[in-house]
């Protein structure tokens, strides 16, 4: 199969004939259709993530068909389309895995990074950890949704049912969740880069009430804060932004680092907390949850053979929504 290789911090992914994946008694073989970028591809590629294995093939927003099933797989169809997201394996005997946090476990497996991901024609996983999507996506417009709407669901959830919710970084998990929280009849309030005046009317054209710059203080304190965009020197001034008993919330799994700040800001009980992952249980909800609202993702497609363009766009920025990588 044709799939592109990370061989090493910093250098470019490439392309390569693989043999396909072995398909285990619980796994499924699936023929990639699309495959999304999300940013924790880039930072595996900087060395600021770390994977087990090299090579490695990235890629964690995955949708494509099955074409193979391990003989204890009795759920899934062949031919059945589905999405394979971030969590790719939990051990489900761990202290987290009993109490209903897999997203947290001791010996989780992430797809694109323990296991081979998307960025290939094929890719195997669990059958478990692999999911049934909506007819109202095409291939391309679904994957988004497998991570930077999981995670940044999880995010949302837990940012609590304030009314007024702030979403920093505009990018791929900000544009699908500013959809649901208007769903859900909250204000949002979208801050994108310094001076990105077309992510600002992107944002307003899916009823964002504000729309500025990430060092701008909104026009109302408020009720909580996600940051999408990974940058530690950003937490002073999301709590500085926040009322009392708010939460900022950091959406990514890797952040740089958060600079001292004074205790006045954390004061009135206000929360600092993290998104780890996701649960089965999260995905479930929220691909349900999508086609309902319905979510309409913006993709920007690329092929992939293209993927080291793709993850530059997604470093440049200005990219509106997602970009995604066509496998087929
Ligand atoms: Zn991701
Ligand atoms: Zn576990």
């Amino acid at each position: 199969m044709r799939a592109m290789h990370f061989v090493g911090r910093g250098a470019p992914l490439v392309a390569v004939a693989a043999p396909l994946p072995d398909c285990a008694a619980d796994e499924v073989l699936v023929r990639v259709s699309a495959c999304g970028v999300c940013r924790t591809d880039l930072h595996i590629i900087d060395g600021e993530l770390t994977p087990p294995k090299q090579p490695l093939i990235l890629g964690h927003e995955i949708v494509g068909r099955i074409v193979q099933r391990g003989n204890q797989v009795a759920v899934l169809a062949e031919q059945q389309r589905v999405g394979i997201p971030w969590l790719g394996a939990t051990c489900e005997h761990c202290q987290f895995c009993t109490r209903g946090l897999e997203n947290l476990c001791d010996h989780a497996e992430f797809t694109g990074f323990h296991r081979d991901g998307g960025y290939a024609e094929y890719v195997a996983a669990k059958a478990a950890f692999t999911f049934p999507l909506s007819d109202r996506y095409s291939d391309t417009e679904a994957a988004p949704l497998l991570c930077a709407g999981l995670i940044g669901y999880r995010a949302m959830r837990c940012a609590g049912d304030g009314r007024r919710i702030g979403l920093v970084g505009f990018g791929a998990a900000a544009h699908l969740i500013a959809q649901v929280l208007v769903y859900e009849g909250r204000e949002v309030y979208a801050f994108t880069r310094p001076g990105d005046d077309r992510a600002q009317s992107f944002a307003r054209t899916l009823g964002v009430v504000w729309a500025g710059d990430s060092l701008t203080r909104p026009p109302v304190l408020l009720d909580a804060l996600i940051l999408f965009a990974s940058l530690g020197s950003l937490v002073p001034f999301a709590l500085s932004v926040v009322a009392k008993g708010g939460r900022v919330v950091c959406g990514g799994i890797h952040m740089s680092t958060i600079p001292s700040f004074d205790y006045s800001l954390l004061w009135g009980e206000r929360k600092l907390l993290s998104i780890a992952n996701l649960t089965r249980h999260d995905a479930l909800e929220f691909l349900a949850l999508a086609p309902r609202v319905p979510i309409k993702t913006q993709v920007e497609v690329q092929p992939l053979a293209a993927a080291n363009r793709a993850i530059d766009l997604l470093r440049q920025g200005g990219v509106q929504g997602a970009i995604v990588l066509d496998c087929r």
